[in-house]
């Protein structure tokens, strides 16, 4: 997961601001730790990071008041590296060409054979996290220019990195060549931006430019915008397919698709595929299923309901663990509507099961409101393998999909039926060629030597 985003203004205006509005607007992608960096006016880099939501990691007065035209962030929730202040982005760096500054959304899968291989040749990681990786392969190539540098460093890598980055005096966008992470261009008036997705450039008032290709570096400096492609052939792309089901925005747009109306069409697909005659009601899970269950009402013959209401304000407040909130679970999240749920056949769908005691609790809290039966409809295919590109999933034996049968899940939540949507429901939704999309958590089709691959330095 992770969120970047980085602006520059060839005019000289103020962008801190922009970049801290930015990293609000993407908040959805990590809530662990967020951070800024900039061009200060010695033509170095400062930084800026803390703790926990945007809001309380940065102070946005003092960010709108820098004098600086060229700057990036990040919000992280962590995949490589634990959830501590050393490991916040943008991690910084001088070398003797440049100061550097990275933010990094994806997972670097060969990180940890590079690092061995550079840590035997004396160099000291300061952090847990795969991206710095990129760092000290660019210090380790200081006869060159830091762009070609930096080229050099990211060929090396394999898995997904969708960058923004600080070189010398340049804002710079670069994505892997198998395009896991979405990562677009905007602009408005004479001020440039990067984003991972385009709900932020809506909020600063850009508009979309187009999206950085896989495999493709965009600088914006002194000597204006340019486009190198990284010099990688790869067979297929690899679009993170979970963008569309789950993890991005819904008012976003990824590759030109509508995040909504993906998720809306996998609702009508699931509806197709398993639909469930005798229902009275569709019901979304707060908020994950919301999209997909109006999709899946459209093309039943049952209306929408909104059946559990969810406390707008868990997750910026602080509950006490204390046994008696620890009894209440689910219910200081999410509190059901009996009046619609009495006695009614309910469908509920959700975008997927990971563990499934979510899923398990919504079940228990909905019959318990006198539901008479609980069918379970899922807006993706069974989550059976881990992900190893940048989505917090937990390791296969902990997935329940990978542990039981259809039947067996079903029963283990507790409902009367559960389906799936089928991958190719799921393909077809997305609306990309299948060979661009990457469905591994459900197929376990992962990229090719991904993992194995011994960088050669
Ligand atoms: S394995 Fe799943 S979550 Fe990870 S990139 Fe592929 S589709 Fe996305």
């Amino acid at each position: 997961m992770c969120g970047v985003f980085g602006a520059w203004s060839p005019s000289g205006r103020k962008v801190l601001e922009d970049v801290y509005l930015g990293l609000y607007a993407l908040q959805h992608r990590g809530q662990e730790s967020a951070g800024v960096a900039w061009i200060n006016r010695e033509g170095g880099i400062s930084s800026r990071k803390g703790m926990g939501l945007v809001h309380l990691a940065l102070d946005q007065a003092t960010l709108a008041a820098e004098q600086t035209s060229c700057a990036i962030g990040h919000v992280r929730y962590s995949t490589a590296g634990g959830s501590e202040i050393s490991n916040a982005q943008p991690l910084t760096a001088s070398t003797s060409r440049a100061s550097l500054a990275v933010a990094h959304n994806g997972n670097i899968t060969n990180a940890l054979g590079i690092k061995l291989l550079l840590q035997n040749r004396g160099a000291i990681f300061h952090s847990g996290t795969d991206t710095e990786v990129i760092l000290h392969l660019m210090a380790h190539q200081p006869h060159k220019e830091p762009i070609d540098a930096l080229i050099d460093s990211l060929v090396r890598l394999r898995g997904a990195w969708s960058l923004a980055m600080l070189v010398g005096q340049n804002l710079v966008a670069a994505r892997d060549p198998w395009g896991f992470r979405p990562l677009v261009i905007g602009k408005r008036d004479d001020v440039y931006y990067v984003s991972s997705e385009t709900c932020a450039l809506n909020l600063v008032g850009a508009s979309v430019v187009r999206e950085v290709a896989p495999g493709e570096v965009v600088t914006f400096g002194p000597d204006g915008m340019d486009c190198l492609p990284l010099p990688v052939e790869v067979k297929r792309h690899f679009a993170c397919s979970f963008e569309y089901v789950y993890f991005a925005r819904p008012d976003s747009v990824i590759d030109g698709r509508s995040v909504y109306q993906v998720r809306k069409t996998l609702g009508k697909k699931l509806a197709l595929r398993s639909p469930c005659p005798e229902a009275d009601l569709v019901t979304g899970m707060p908020d994950s299923g919301t999209i997909a269950s109006l999709g899946y009402a459209e093309e039943s013959a049952a209306p929408y309901e909104q059946t559990v209401v969810r406390n707008r304000y868990v997750g910026r407040t602080f509950i006490e663990p204390t046994r008696r909130v620890r009894e209440l679970g689910v219910r200081i999240k999410l509190n059901p509507i009996t009046e619609v749920l009495t006695g009614r056949k309910v469908v509920v769908v959700d975008d997927s099961i990971v563990r499934g005691t979510t899923c398990q609790r919504m079940i228990s809290m909905i019959r318990d409101c006198g539901a008479s039966q609980v069918h379970v409809r899922i807006s993706s295919p069974p989550v059976r393998f881990p992900c190893y590109y940048g989505i917090d999933t937990p390791s296969r034996g902990e997935l329940a999909a990978a542990r039981m049968n259809l039947t067996q899940l079903g029963t283990e939540v507790g409902a009367d039926s559960l389906a799936y949507l089928t991958e190719e429901d799921l393909v077809e939704s997305i609306g990309l060629p299948r060979e661009c999309i990457c469905t591994a958590c459900f197929s376990g089709n992962y990229m090719e030597g991904g993992e194995e691959n011994e960088p050669e330095l």
